[in-house]
């Protein structure tokens, strides 16, 4: 039997509650991959040996790789869901800080 439970409070959603998706989809608008001139640089290329050879030896971690495209979805309660339509960024309780004090 599916589970489900609120990505954003946690709490359990039984199959008869009001379950809502969002799909999220962010990507990259411009290619930072672009290879330029500069890039094939002998210095840069040996550069980058080294630096694979260190992440292979262990001698340095590995870099974060960040996807350059992720989706991502996720399950909300009404109340959440709610505050989500309403707020999708929730930009308002990052500002609402600032006016608390009229
Ligand atoms: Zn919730």
């Amino acid at each position: 039997m599916l589970h489900f439970s609120c990505d954003v409070c946690g709490k359990d959603l039984p199959e008869e509650a009001a379950r809502y998706v969002v799909k999220m989809e962010a990507f990259a608008a411009t290619n930072p991959a672009e290879i330029t001139d500069d890039d094939l640089d002998t210095d840069h290329v040996e550069e980058m040996a080294q630096l694979l050879n260190d992440i292979e030896n262990g001698d340095r971690p590995a870099p974060e790789e960040l996807p350059s495209c992720s989706k991502m979805r996720f399950d909300l309660c009404l109340g959440c869901y709610r505050k989500f339509a309403k707020d999708p960024l929730s930009r308002d309780a990052a500002t609402r800080f600032d006016f608390s004090e009229n």
